[in-house]
């Protein structure tokens, strides 16, 4: 499938030339000059993710970014803001609007490539038609296969869902509740101990062959997918400073 990129900036210069790298690297790539056009195409046929300028004339980048936050059809749109600025308090602004990565102006067309290829990999990885990684674990979403090492792992469906939902959001804490919600469905009639029962099957598969516990139990709040401890000291990814 291919993802569809909309990218916001009103130098003409800068979006022909991101519009042309874009599309030479498969994606279908529109454009939008201003924050108010943007808004237009974006309720029209929403990207898979947008390429959005911090200085644009009428609607800066930050309040668009700001906007599409709050509202549900768009609070998980992918965003990377661009910008010229370098100063660190504005990166920390730029990712407290809720953008998923930041790029600096000048930028090697390259890179932004790359970036924007990562970030469709984590906020769509069924897009992406690629594994899920973490650690040495792999998800193969076509395939529904789970590998640990070179060790495949037999899941329920529903033991799928979950790790599978974990690891789309790694180092992420989720309740009992939300677990419920998203892995099991809103109208599912499952009680919270059923999470802990399916997370307890879940570890038990993934560390059958002694490998160190992936799963961290998070007393009274939940579940999140994260490195163990030793290896999770000073362990910090760019990219889950988002959201
Ligand atoms: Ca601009």
């Amino acid at each position: 499938m291919t993802a569809r990129v909309l990218i916001v900036e009103d130098e003409p210069a800068v979006r022909r030339l991101l519009a042309y790298n874009l599309e030479a690297a498969g994606f279908e790539v529109a454009a939008a000059r201003d924050g108010e056009e943007a808004l237009l195409q974006i309720e029209e046929l929403p990207p898979d993710l947008l390429i959005l300028d911090w200085m644009l004339p009428g609607l800066s980048g930050i309040e668009l970014c700001r906007r599409l936050r709050r509202r549900p059809a768009t609070a998980g749109l992918p965003v990377i803001m661009l910008t010229a600025r370098v100063e660190e308090s504005d990166r920390l602004r730029g990712l407290e609007t809720g953008a998923d990565d930041y790029v600096t102006k000048p930028f090697s067309p390259a890179e932004l490539v790359a970036r924007v290829r990562a970030v469709l990999r984590r906020a769509r990885p069924a897009m992406a038609g690629e594994l899920l990684t973490f650690a040495d674990l792999r998800l193969d979403l076509l395939a529904h296969r789970v590998y640990r090492g070179h060790r495949e792992v037999a899941l329920s469906p529903t033991e799928f869902r979950l790790l599978r939902h974990l690891m789309e959001n790694p180092h992420r804490v989720f309740g009992r509740g939300q677990l419920l919600d998203r892995v099991w469905g809103l109208d599912a009639e499952v009680e919270l101990r059923t999470v802990d029962a399916t997370i307890r099957r879940l570890r038990r598969a993934l560390n059958a062959g002694g490998e160190p516990d992936l799963v961290r139990t998070v007393r009274g709040t939940g579940y999140a997918l994260d490195l163990p401890e030793p290896e999770a000291a000073g362990f910090s990814a760019p990219g889950s400073a988002g959201r």
